[in-house]
């Protein structure tokens, strides 16, 4: 199969190239970003490999069709940036990988609050500055905690786990389906609003659609306990920025650890240490001494990068050959409930 790979990364290209040996399809790069302006690229090929800031909006998948393609493969297990309503009209394929590595976001995760809680970051600059003052590095231990972990799929599951077994917290989770195998390990299901109130740390592990578009508004800030930590390492839009940072000055919020961002289209993935960044909310998230940021990589390890090359060329594989592909994203997934 011909296939325009978009934001196309040195190590996209070393792990498809690798895995691409036992499929045999034709891969070109390109380094741009899939939008409307970047679809004239892929006329003539059969599937676009797309990654989370792609932007697969109608009117850039009907532009994509007009030039002959018929799949949408995403090397990533999120959907959100794809209208899927669009792509079903336009008989358009489309598969993601649903479970690439949990482990690789989940330890990602736990790394990431521990980071951000004990101070790790301000510490190591510090450091390395001969700065050995601890002065305003005191945290807090994780043991004995209350951790609300929404959303208990593939990777919710393995942070309450890690959280209650081995870290020793509490454990409140909130989803709409809820996991036997969790609750056998004292993990408590309750409803969202009791999760908010009795949590000291409330980490998102649920994907991104209409129902949980700023799952973490105002109400839910001003519902939560005060000094409560955030984790966010799903998706940018699960919370409303403004809102947070109004919580984290008047210290409603006590820390935020984030690997994603609702605007991070515009940001991440790319080198801008020499531009002058222009979003004025991120600038500001990133002047608090209590929030962590990182650029949206927690699925970046090794094994990740093998499996997510493995499943999207092998779903292609499917599609080429008639074959119903395990992977396949439906419009019906994002309708209510989902
Ligand atoms: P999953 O589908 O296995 O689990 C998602 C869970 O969320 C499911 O149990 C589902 O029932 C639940 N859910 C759905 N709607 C909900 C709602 N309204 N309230 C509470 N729970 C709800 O997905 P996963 O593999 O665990 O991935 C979770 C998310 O992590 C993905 O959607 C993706 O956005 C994000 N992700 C981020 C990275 C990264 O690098 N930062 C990498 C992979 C995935």
């Amino acid at each position: 199969m011909r296939i325009a790979v978009f934001s196309t990364k040195a190590y996209d290209r070393r792990f498809l190239d690798r895995a691409n040996a036992a499929f045999g399809h034709d891969l070109t790069w390109f380094e741009p970003r899939l939008d409307l302006t970047t679809a004239p690229l892929a006329e003539g090929f059969d599937a676009v490999c797309v990654f989370v800031n792609d932007r697969l909006d109608a009117d850039t998948l009907t532009l994509l069709s007009k030039g002959g393609v018929r799949t949408v493969a995403l090397r990533c297990a999120g959907y959100n940036n794809v209208d899927l309503d669009a792509a079903e009209t336009l008989g358009l394929d489309v598969i993601r990988v649903p479970a690439y590595s949990p482990e690789a976001v989940s330890e990602f995760t736990v790394a990431l609050l521990l980071a951000m809680d004990r101070n790790i970051a301000r510490a190591w600059a510090r450091v390395r500055e001969n700065n050995f003052s601890l002065d305003g590095l005191i945290g807090r231990n994780l043991s004995g905690r209350t951790v609300g972990v929404v959303g208990t799929g593939r990777i919710g599951a393995l942070v309450a786990r890690a959280l209650r077994l081995g870290f020793g917290c509490e454990v409140l989770a909130h989803d709409v389906i809820e996991d036997p195998a969790l609750a056998g390990m004292g993990v408590r299901y309750v409803d969202r609003n009791t999760l908010l109130r009795q949590s000291d740390i409330v980490t998102l592990h649920c994907p991104l659609t209409p129902a949980t578009h700023h799952l973490i508004d105002r109400d839910a800030l001003e519902a939560a306990r005060p000094g409560v930590l955030i984790v966010n390492t799903s998706r940018g839009a699960l919370i409303d920025t403004q809102a947070l940072i109004e919580a984290l000055k008047s210290r409603q919020v006590g820390g935020v650890a984030l690997d994603v961002y609702e605007q991070e289209g515009d940001l991440f993935f790319e080198d801008l240490s020499n531009v002058i960044v222009q979003d004025d909310v991120f600038q500001r998230l990133l002047t608090f001494p209590n929030v962590l940021i990182t650029g949206h990589q927690a699925f970046l390890t090794e094994e990740a990068l093998a499996a997510i090359a493995e499943t999207t060329l092998s779903g292609l594989s499917d599609i080429e050959a008639g074959r119903e592909p395990s992977n396949r994203v439906t419009a019906a997934l994002v309708r209510p409930s989902a």
